[in-house]
């Protein structure tokens, strides 16, 4: 379905500016939207980027029924555009939905709105390695009312900006064994906005004492490791690939998942389990854990170099030629177009705007 489009008349930056844009956070010039009411989407139409209007008694700003998704479009080698894993994207979409009562939407029509909204912005999407046009859909209850109840009404909307690479220095990261990012029948699976606002005091708690990220620990005992800051987290332990098992308190990563599809064709052992914290110090301590790092939409990869425990730092040693490395690069060349993509990953973005 073609899209009705209302252009933006002043383009705020062209094709050169946007490659060499430093910031990360500058709006591209329009936006999707849809609009849920009476048990239907409709209204469906691309608009420049501007301010919305809204009732300051939304749901959505009481009571947080809000959902996201994170999902980037990448310049390929050879000039084309392509979307990593639309699908899966939208059905992670679509959970976080259901969790939070508030109404899916169809995988397809998701597509549609982040593909053509991509190929109208595709002067925003900056070359190089590591470069992206980051994609943010996000749905928010609008339907005005002081009391609680589950919204009728909301809006859909698709919005992005270029991506510049960031080299951040290796990661510094502290077991968090005070507060809680997710518990189980609580809503970590879900990319809902309350989550992350529930994570910021802690994290600003551990930036003072001077680390990056939070360790989350399991709600329960704070013993097992289960994500950081937000990306999922992965160990290298005696060779074996070492992540959390999915569940109702881990965000089903796509980066995750990836790199375990990729490992899994390397033939390299794989083991889906919790980690206790007193495990990770040991293994730090006998050299048999070679690797940590974070793995996300955002940075794709991020090494972790220090892991704090109980007012101890422990330290890892960050190779070249670590593992960690071989699943970024891999990861940059099914997007770039360097390799071939063996699992039909990426979405060419040509054709979606006439
Ligand atoms: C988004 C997110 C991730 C990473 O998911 P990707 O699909 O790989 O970007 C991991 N943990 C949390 C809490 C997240 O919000």
């Amino acid at each position: 379905m073609r899209l009705p489009i209302d252009r933006c008349t002043n383009p705020r930056l062209d094709a050169d500016a946007v490659a060499n844009l430093k910031l990360s956070n500058v709006p591209s010039d329009h936006l999707y939207i849809a609009e849920y009411a009476h048990m239907e989407w409709r209204k469906e139409r691309i608009a420049p980027y501007r301010p919305l209007q809204l009732t300051p008694l939304s749901l959505g700003l009481h009571y947080a029924q809000q959902v996201f998704e994170g999902m980037k479009a990448y310049r390929m080698n050879d000039g084309r555009i392509g979307v990593f894993r639309t699908d899966r994207h939208a059905q992670r979409f679509n959970a976080s939905l259901r969790r939070m009562a508030m109404p899916e939407v169809p995988t397809d029509m998701f597509a549609n709105a982040v593909h053509t909204l991509v190929d109208l912005e595709r002067e925003w999407v900056p070359p190089g390695p590591d470069s992206a046009y980051y994609i943010r859909p996000f749905v928010i209850a609008t339907e005005e009312r002081i009391g609680l109840k589950p919204s009728e009404e909301f809006m859909f909307l698709v919005g992005g900006g270029p991506f510049r690479p960031v080299y951040p220095k290796p990661l510094r990261v502290r077991v968090e064994r005070q507060y809680t990012r997710a518990s189980k029948g609580g809503t970590g699976y879900a990319k809902c906005g309350g989550n992350y606002a529930a994570a910021m005091l802690p994290t600003i708690l551990a930036n003072e004492a001077g680390y990056d990220q939070v360790l989350w620990t399991d709600a329960h005992e704070h013993e097992y490791i289960e994500e950081s800051g937000t990306m999922n987290v992965m160990f290298f332990i005696n060779g074996v690939l070492t992540t959390a098992p999915l569940g109702d308190t881990i965000l089903d990563g796509i980066t995750r998942d990836s790199i375990l599809v990729l490992a899994r064709e390397q033939g390299i052992p794989i083991d889906e389990r919790s980690v206790s914290v007193t495990e990770l110090r040991e293994r730090i301590l006998d050299g048999s854990l070679t690797e940590a790092f974070g793995v996300g939409t955002a940075a794709s990869v991020a090494p972790i170099t220090t892991v704090g425990i109980d007012g101890e730092d422990y330290h890892l040693e960050i190779k070249q030629d670590a593992l960690m490395f071989g699943f970024k690069q891999q990861l940059l060349d099914i997007r770039t177009g360097a390799a071939p993509d063996a699992h039909n990953w990426m979405t060419i973005i040509d054709g979606f705007v006439k």
